[in-house]
Protein backbone atom coordinates (compact mmCIF):
# COMPACT_ATOMS: atom_id res chain seq x y z
CA UNK A 1 0.00 0.00 0.00
CA UNK A 2 1.41 3.47 -1.09
CA UNK A 3 0.48 7.15 0.92
CA UNK A 4 0.85 9.92 -0.97
CA UNK A 5 0.28 12.52 1.28
CA UNK A 6 -0.07 15.20 -0.92
CA UNK A 7 -1.31 15.40 -4.44
CA UNK A 8 -2.67 18.10 -6.33
CA UNK A 9 -3.91 15.21 -9.15
CA UNK A 10 -7.20 14.92 -9.92
CA UNK A 11 -7.18 11.90 -11.08
CA UNK A 12 -8.38 8.43 -10.11
CA UNK A 13 -5.96 6.88 -8.27
CA UNK A 14 -4.85 3.42 -8.92
CA UNK A 15 -5.12 0.57 -7.05
CA UNK A 16 -3.14 0.43 -3.89
CA UNK A 17 -2.49 4.14 -3.14
CA UNK A 18 -4.57 5.89 -1.19
CA UNK A 19 -3.97 9.71 -1.43
CA UNK A 20 -4.35 13.32 -0.27
CA UNK A 21 -6.03 15.30 -2.55
CA UNK A 22 -5.38 19.13 -2.22
CA UNK A 23 -8.35 21.07 -3.24
CA UNK A 24 -9.20 24.30 -3.23
CA UNK A 25 -12.41 25.76 -0.88
CA UNK A 26 -14.75 26.85 -4.31
CA UNK A 27 -13.75 23.32 -5.18
CA UNK A 28 -14.78 21.62 -2.21
CA UNK A 29 -18.54 23.80 -2.33
CA UNK A 30 -19.19 21.60 -4.88
CA UNK A 31 -17.69 18.28 -4.13
CA UNK A 32 -19.63 14.96 -3.91
CA UNK A 33 -17.66 12.87 -1.30
CA UNK A 34 -17.05 9.72 -2.64
CA UNK A 35 -14.53 7.08 -0.64
CA UNK A 36 -11.56 9.14 -1.69
CA UNK A 37 -9.53 11.56 1.22
CA UNK A 38 -9.15 16.00 0.72
CA UNK A 39 -6.86 18.14 2.09
CA UNK A 40 -8.13 22.00 2.55
CA UNK A 41 -7.23 25.24 3.00
CA UNK A 42 -5.91 28.25 1.62
CA UNK A 43 -2.30 28.12 -0.50
CA UNK A 44 -0.30 30.99 0.20
CA UNK A 45 -0.43 31.85 -3.46
CA UNK A 46 -3.96 32.53 -3.61
CA UNK A 47 -3.70 35.06 -0.74
CA UNK A 48 -2.44 37.56 -3.15
CA UNK A 49 -5.53 36.66 -6.00
CA UNK A 50 -7.64 40.42 -6.57
CA UNK A 51 -10.50 38.15 -5.48
CA UNK A 52 -9.36 36.44 -2.53
CA UNK A 53 -12.04 35.64 0.13
CA UNK A 54 -10.68 35.63 3.59
CA UNK A 55 -13.49 34.06 5.44
CA UNK A 56 -13.11 30.42 5.82
CA UNK A 57 -16.47 28.52 5.91
CA UNK A 58 -15.58 27.26 9.28
CA UNK A 59 -17.83 24.40 9.07
CA UNK A 60 -16.50 22.26 6.05
CA UNK A 61 -13.35 21.71 8.11
CA UNK A 62 -15.70 19.48 10.37
CA UNK A 63 -15.92 16.97 7.22
CA UNK A 64 -14.78 13.80 7.21
CA UNK A 65 -13.56 13.42 3.88
CA UNK A 66 -11.55 16.16 4.44
CA UNK A 67 -9.01 14.59 6.48
CA UNK A 68 -6.43 17.48 6.53
CA UNK A 69 -6.46 21.20 6.73
CA UNK A 70 -3.53 22.31 4.25
CA UNK A 71 -1.58 23.37 2.06
CA UNK A 72 -1.17 26.19 3.87
CA UNK A 73 2.43 28.74 5.07
CA UNK A 74 4.20 30.85 4.60
CA UNK A 75 5.81 32.07 0.97
CA UNK A 76 8.01 34.87 1.10
CA UNK A 77 8.51 34.94 -2.46
CA UNK A 78 4.61 35.06 -3.15
CA UNK A 79 1.31 35.72 -1.91
CA UNK A 80 0.24 38.38 0.23
CA UNK A 81 2.46 40.57 2.77
CA UNK A 82 3.99 38.08 5.08
CA UNK A 83 2.03 39.50 8.00
CA UNK A 84 -2.12 38.67 6.03
CA UNK A 85 0.16 35.57 5.31
CA UNK A 86 1.02 34.64 8.98
CA UNK A 87 -2.45 35.54 10.44
CA UNK A 88 -3.76 32.99 7.98
CA UNK A 89 -2.09 30.52 8.56
CA UNK A 90 -2.46 30.69 12.09
CA UNK A 91 -6.04 31.23 11.54
CA UNK A 92 -5.88 27.50 9.75
CA UNK A 93 -3.41 25.79 12.20
CA UNK A 94 -6.15 26.55 14.97
CA UNK A 95 -8.82 25.13 12.74
CA UNK A 96 -6.70 22.22 12.61
CA UNK A 97 -6.43 22.25 16.46
CA UNK A 98 -10.15 22.47 16.98
CA UNK A 99 -10.91 19.90 14.42
CA UNK A 100 -7.93 17.46 15.20
CA UNK A 101 -7.04 17.39 11.84
CA UNK A 102 -3.21 17.39 10.70
CA UNK A 103 -1.60 20.47 9.08
CA UNK A 104 -0.25 20.13 5.70
CA UNK A 105 2.47 23.36 5.10
CA UNK A 106 3.99 25.04 2.38
CA UNK A 107 6.98 26.95 3.39
CA UNK A 108 9.42 29.30 1.30
CA UNK A 109 11.81 30.93 3.08
CA UNK A 110 9.67 31.05 6.36
CA UNK A 111 11.49 28.44 8.43
CA UNK A 112 11.89 30.78 11.90
CA UNK A 113 8.41 32.10 11.61
CA UNK A 114 7.38 28.70 11.29
CA UNK A 115 9.15 27.37 13.98
CA UNK A 116 8.34 30.08 16.02
CA UNK A 117 4.47 29.43 15.31
CA UNK A 118 4.87 26.23 16.59
CA UNK A 119 6.49 27.28 19.37
CA UNK A 120 3.52 29.86 20.24
CA UNK A 121 0.80 27.29 19.37
CA UNK A 122 1.95 24.18 20.93
CA UNK A 123 -0.48 22.27 18.42
CA UNK A 124 -1.46 18.86 19.49
CA UNK A 125 -2.82 18.23 15.81
CA UNK A 126 0.72 16.89 13.77
CA UNK A 127 2.28 19.41 11.43
CA UNK A 128 3.80 18.38 7.64
CA UNK A 129 6.27 20.08 6.30
CA UNK A 130 5.68 19.42 2.63
CA UNK A 131 8.07 18.82 -0.19
CA UNK A 132 10.65 19.08 1.60
CA UNK A 133 14.07 20.49 -0.87
CA UNK A 134 15.80 21.77 2.43
CA UNK A 135 19.63 21.73 4.09
CA UNK A 136 20.11 18.67 6.10
CA UNK A 137 20.83 21.00 9.27
CA UNK A 138 17.11 22.23 8.90
CA UNK A 139 15.73 18.98 8.37
CA UNK A 140 17.05 17.84 11.53
CA UNK A 141 15.99 21.08 13.24
CA UNK A 142 12.32 20.72 11.92
CA UNK A 143 12.33 16.56 13.34
CA UNK A 144 13.52 17.92 16.71
CA UNK A 145 10.91 20.60 16.65
CA UNK A 146 7.93 17.72 16.61
CA UNK A 147 7.57 18.06 12.41
CA UNK A 148 6.90 15.31 9.76
CA UNK A 149 8.61 15.84 6.67
CA UNK A 150 7.45 14.78 3.03
CA UNK A 151 9.70 14.17 0.24
CA UNK A 152 8.32 14.04 -3.00
CA UNK A 153 9.94 13.86 -6.62
CA UNK A 154 13.60 15.53 -5.82
CA UNK A 155 14.36 11.89 -4.53
CA UNK A 156 14.41 10.62 -8.21
CA UNK A 157 18.17 11.46 -9.44
CA UNK A 158 18.46 13.48 -6.00
CA UNK A 159 21.35 15.59 -5.82
CA UNK A 160 23.54 15.09 -2.65
CA UNK A 161 22.37 17.44 -0.42
CA UNK A 162 18.92 16.15 -0.71
CA UNK A 163 20.15 12.90 0.16
CA UNK A 164 22.00 14.14 3.19
CA UNK A 165 18.49 15.70 4.04
CA UNK A 166 16.07 12.78 3.26
CA UNK A 167 18.95 10.26 5.98
CA UNK A 168 18.17 13.31 9.04
CA UNK A 169 14.51 12.25 8.70
CA UNK A 170 13.96 8.85 10.86
CA UNK A 171 11.05 6.78 9.15
CA UNK A 172 8.75 7.31 11.94
CA UNK A 173 8.85 10.99 10.86
CA UNK A 174 8.18 10.58 7.24
CA UNK A 175 5.95 10.72 4.38
CA UNK A 176 5.88 10.75 0.36
CA UNK A 177 4.04 12.81 -1.64
CA UNK A 178 3.72 13.58 -5.97
CA UNK A 179 2.08 17.22 -5.19
CA UNK A 180 2.45 17.75 -9.03
CA UNK A 181 4.73 15.84 -10.23
CA UNK A 182 4.06 13.65 -13.03
CA UNK A 183 6.17 10.69 -11.87
CA UNK A 184 3.84 8.05 -9.87
CA UNK A 185 4.13 7.89 -6.04
CA UNK A 186 5.13 4.10 -7.04
CA UNK A 187 8.34 4.97 -8.47
CA UNK A 188 9.57 7.92 -5.77
CA UNK A 189 8.58 5.17 -3.04
CA UNK A 190 11.03 3.15 -4.67
CA UNK A 191 13.44 5.97 -4.97
CA UNK A 192 13.37 6.70 -1.15
CA UNK A 193 13.74 2.96 0.13
CA UNK A 194 17.59 2.85 -2.41
CA UNK A 195 18.25 5.83 -0.54
CA UNK A 196 17.00 4.64 3.23
CA UNK A 197 18.78 1.31 1.93
CA UNK A 198 15.65 -0.60 3.17
CA UNK A 199 13.41 -3.04 1.61
CA UNK A 200 10.08 -1.63 -0.21
CA UNK A 201 8.11 -3.71 2.29
CA UNK A 202 9.11 -2.16 4.85
CA UNK A 203 8.79 1.23 3.96
CA UNK A 204 5.16 0.78 3.19
CA UNK A 205 4.48 -0.21 6.32
CA UNK A 206 6.32 2.32 7.93
CA UNK A 207 4.85 4.92 6.13
CA UNK A 208 1.25 3.34 6.83
CA UNK A 209 1.73 3.59 10.39
CA UNK A 210 2.48 7.16 10.04
CA UNK A 211 -0.57 7.49 8.02
CA UNK A 212 -2.96 6.13 10.46
CA UNK A 213 -0.97 8.14 13.48
CA UNK A 214 -0.92 11.16 12.23
CA UNK A 215 -4.47 11.17 10.63
CA UNK A 216 -6.24 8.75 12.74
CA UNK A 217 -7.76 6.84 10.20
CA UNK A 218 -7.46 2.94 10.96
CA UNK A 219 -7.98 0.01 8.97
CA UNK A 220 -7.62 1.13 5.43
CA UNK A 221 -4.28 -1.02 4.61
CA UNK A 222 -6.55 -4.51 5.81
CA UNK A 223 -9.54 -2.77 3.83
CA UNK A 224 -7.33 -2.01 0.31
CA UNK A 225 -5.46 -6.30 1.19
CA UNK A 226 -8.51 -8.00 0.71
CA UNK A 227 -9.88 -5.86 -1.92
ZN1 LIG B 1 1.14 21.31 -3.29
Amino acid sequence: MYIDVHTHSGLKQSQGVIAIKNILIEEAEKLIPGDEYYSIGVHPWDTAKPFFNPDLPADFFAKPHFVAIGECGIDKLQGASIDFQIFLFKLQALLSETHHKPLIIHCVRAWQEILDLKNEIRPKSFWIIHGFRGKPELAKQLVNSGFYLSFGESLINPKPGIVESFSQVPLNRLFLETDVSSHPIEMIYQAASLIKNIPLLELQRELMQNFEKVFGIYGTSRLASTN
